[in-house]
């Protein structure tokens, strides 16, 4: 079963996507993890997205679509993927049905659902390692980061407004988005703490990710 994750900034989606990975033995597609390692490959696709980032120039939405149909053919059969940050738009969650249809896979959308408060309250105060991006929550004491020592500090754009304006973004493009599966929608409560919400999500996605 292939999960597509939505939740607002600061819900702990990739954290907790990551951790379902992992958990389930799934092959996750985040989209820019994905268009680093494709560039840094010989094939075409990889040499045209390569090209593209280059130039400075935004990846299409087709491009981004023939790189999701690309890493599904190179799926092992019966392996589940975990889409994170995908799809972004109603255009994109129409290709990207499409492709899951065509590939005859099956899927649910998941909901990490927190208030735009906790989001904000979340974001002002996590801090990034300067090396590796771990991103880490304010309750994090330490100043060095825990995988590789680099140094953490506060992004520019982790302010109230730059925050608010993401935060637009998201309820005007990507909440439209998840209305398409309304019908396949499972919400997850993603108030609590990263841990709890993990364990949370571990639960209720059991059932589904386990036979
Ligand atoms: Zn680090």
């Amino acid at each position: 079963m292939d999960l597509i994750l939505f939740g607002m900034q600061g819900s702990g989606k990739g954290t907790v996507g990551k951790a379902l990975a992992e958990k389930f033995n799934t092959e996750y597609f985040e989209t820019g993890a994905v268009l680093r390692r494709l560039a840094n490959q010989d094939s075409e696709l990889g040499q045209k997205v390569k090209s593209i980032i280059e130039a400075g120039h935004l990846v299409s939405n087709e491009v981004v679509m023939e790189i999701v149909e690309d890493f599904m053919k190179n799926t092992e059969e019966n392996k589940a993927i975990i889409f994170d940050g995908i799809p972004r738009s109603v255009e994109q969650a129409k290709t990207l049905n499409a492709l899951l249809d065509k590939y005859d896979r099956d899927y649910k959308a998941v909901l990490l659902k927190i208030v735009e408060e906790t989001a904000l309250k979340r974001l002002t105060t996590r801090k990034i390692c300067k090396d590796c991006k771990e991103v880490y929550p304010a309750y994090y004491k330490k100043e060095e980061c825990e995988k590789c020592g680099g140094e953490l500090f506060t992004r520019a754009d982790d302010n109230p407004t730059a925050i608010k304006t993401r935060l637009k973004a998201f309820k005007k493009e990507t909440i439209p988005a998840m209305e398409i599966y309304k019908d396949k929608l499972i919400e997850i409560d993603g108030e609590p703490s990263i841990d709890e919400v993990r364990k949370i999500a571990y639960k209720t996605l059991a059932p589904i990710m386990e036979t």
